[in-house]
């Protein structure tokens, strides 16, 4: 018999639900491992402004490669790494690489102003260092706030986390730039996008993806372009995966995209390749002699 927390009933303990169990703890002795072994490894996706193609940045994704298993997908191990804890120095090896990365990538291609999105969960809000620790972090590194821009789900919102609410407080004072991740699948009050000065909201890919089919979804999308324009915020489209897709949103006046469409996330070598096709191509035209 297992017991449930919440509501102290009793539900039979299926072995299937062993199964489940037994790979949970697996994974976690995976994590545990490859974080210690040097494992994990960022990839980064562009996000393209609409109107002119040109990458205004990447946003950083996480990933685990296991000997056995081959890759193992963020929507597995992200859950497990924030009940374990590992989230928060997961979360910390991926910022200082990102850090590492943009610095290599600063050198290599001179003067275009790379952004990186760094994804946080709510778990690594409640140490009480976060915002102390980004802010040094760079220092170290001699990076500048307006190089990163931190993605937030809507539940790091929620009035009922004060500990969290101090951390974005304190982001904000620091004056780096926030995101709300997949926009519109969570329950943040709009009075808290007044609270923090938030630089931009992504719409998830949900939305996206029956943009053009359902009149619904099309309306949501609109609806939140008109509340970001009102409040000055920008617009990231999640998954956009067709021209299709592209040209809809183009049309409804959205500013940044993202999704395969443009690219999947790249290694870094794939995404150094990346940078010197487009961005020194569509910015800094050549000289055709
Ligand atoms: P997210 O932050 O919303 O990231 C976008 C996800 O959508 C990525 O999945 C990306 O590969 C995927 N994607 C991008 N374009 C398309 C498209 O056109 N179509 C479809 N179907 N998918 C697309 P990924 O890399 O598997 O990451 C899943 C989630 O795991 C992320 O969602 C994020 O919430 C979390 N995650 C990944 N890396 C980190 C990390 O370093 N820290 C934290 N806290 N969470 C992370
Ligand atoms: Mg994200
Ligand atoms: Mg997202
Ligand atoms: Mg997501």
């Amino acid at each position: 018999l297992a017991k449930t927390r919440e509501d102290k009933r009793y539900i039979l303990f299926e072995p299937s639900m062993q199964a489940i169990i037994a790979e949970r703890l697996q994974l976690e002795t995976n994590l545990r491992q490859a974080l210690y072994q040097g494992h994990f490894c960022n990839y980064y996706q562009p996000i393209v402004n609409l109107s002119t193609g040109h990458p205004v940045g990447f946003e950083v994704l996480a990933r685990l490669h296991n000997p056995e298993q081959g890759w193992i997908s963020p929507e597995k191990f992200i859950p497990v790494a924030e009940e374990t804890g590992l989230i928060n120095p997961l979360g910390w090896w991926v910022f200082d690489e990102a850090c590492r990365q943009l610095k290599q990538w600063q050198k290599q291609f001179l003067d275009i102003p790379l952004v990186l999105n760094i994804n946080v969960s709510p778990i690594q809000l409640k140490q009480s260092n976060f915002a102390n620790r980004i802010r040094e972090t760079l220092k170290k590194v001699n990076l500048e706030v307006h190089h990163f821009k931190l993605e937030i789900t809507e539940s790091s919102l929620l009035e009922n986390f004060p500990v969290q609410t101090e951390q974005l407080f304190k982001l904000s004072s620091i004056q780096i730039p926030l995101c709300i991740d997949d926009f519109g699948t969570g329950f943040s009050s709009l009075s808290r996008l007044h609270e923090f000065p938030i630089a931009t909201l992504k719409i998830d890919r949900s939305f996206i993806h029956q943009i053009t089919t359902s009149p619904k979804h099309s309306s949501t999308v609109q609806m939140i372009l008109a509340l970001a324009k009102a409040l000055d915020i920008d617009v990231v489209a999640e998954g956009i995966e067709t021209m299709e897709q592209l040209e809809f949103l183009r049309d409804l006046g959205c500013e940044f995209g993202q999704g395969y469409f443009f690219s999947q996330p790249l290694d870094s070598g794939d995404a150094s390749a990346y940078i010197k096709r487009l961005y020194q191509k569509s910015t800094y035209p050549q000289p055709s002699c």
